[in-house]
């Protein structure tokens, strides 16, 4: 297998605070790989420091072969790398049509809609509902369907790789299982997701492997089901959770 993303050693700061301490991590082709850890562990500032909206102070980022560590973030997108980030953020007053057509603003402005319809139609397959909304203003959808549009969106950028940031936030347990068989579908579209997650029972449930973050640094790495039967992963992620699963709650 070959590693689409493969991040060497980096750290990063905001000003003086260190968020991340030499993290290594990689995902290859084909892969869902959860990245678990509480709050304030650094997970979405990894996400930042990959589709360039941060920098890495030391350390590399390789997608696909090539050092994209010191690229800005429109170039990272352009070359496959959709970044969604927490708490949804689609644009409330526009239609389910007029996010997805952002999503790939770039095709759109250089040849018109005919030029992004096939992707719609791609994206309304592995997200049916969202078809069924497609009129409808994005502020009026659920949190489950902005959630999904919210990807749906990110997929229009025609990823290789798709990073997620925690898309279970404040989703009700049976809206998160159905989110999360959505983004399992992912895989059969060609896209690679790196999945970060406070829902570690649901994120390790979908994944093929798994890391947890602690305090910026990566304490643990394995399969999803060796990180299921970890002793630290249960005692702070997993204690008595159903399949709504530790923090599906989040913040
Ligand atoms: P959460 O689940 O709360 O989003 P996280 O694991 O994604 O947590 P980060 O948001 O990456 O964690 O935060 C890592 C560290 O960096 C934390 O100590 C946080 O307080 C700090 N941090 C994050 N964003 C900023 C910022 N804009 N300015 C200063 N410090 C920040």
């Amino acid at each position: 297998m070959s590693a689409v993303l493969d991040v060497r050693g980096v750290s990063a700061f905001y000003g003086r605070i260190q968020a991340l301490d030499a993290v290594s991590l990689r995902v290859d082709e084909g892969e869902i790989v959860a990245l678990i850890g509480a709050n304030g562990a650094g997970k979405t500032t990894l996400l930042r420091t990959i589709s360039g909206m941060m920098h890495a102070q030391t350390g590399e980022v390789v997608f696909d072969g090539r050092d994209v560590t010191r690229r800005n973030a429109e170039r990272i997108v352009g070359m496959g790398i959709s970044h969604v980030p927490e708490n949804r953020q689609v644009f409330g007053t526009m239609t389910v049509d007029e996010n997805l057509v952002l999503g790939a603003y770039r095709r759109y402005r250089k040849a018109g809609k005919a030029a992004v319809e096939s992707d719609t139609r791609r994206v309304f397959e592995v997200f049916p509902i969202l078809e069924e909304r497609r009129g409808q203003l994005a502020g009026t959808l659920s949190g489950g369907e902005q959630q999904m549009l919210a990807i749906a969106r990110g997929l229009m950028a025609r990823p290789t790789l798709m990073l997620l940031d925690e898309p279970s936030l404040g989703l009700a347990p049976l809206i998160v299982k159905e989110l999360f068989a959505v983004i399992g579908r992912l895989r059969g579209e060609g896209v690679t997701v790196l999945l970060v997650e406070q829902n570690a029972h649901a994120a390790l449930n979908l994944a093929d492997r798994g890391y947890l973050l602690e305090v910026g640094s990566v304490v643990l790495e394995g399969t999803a089901a060796e990180l299921l039967s970890d002793e630290r992963v249960h005692a702070a992620y997993l204690g008595g959770a159903g399949d709504g699963g530790a923090g599906a709650g989040g913040t």
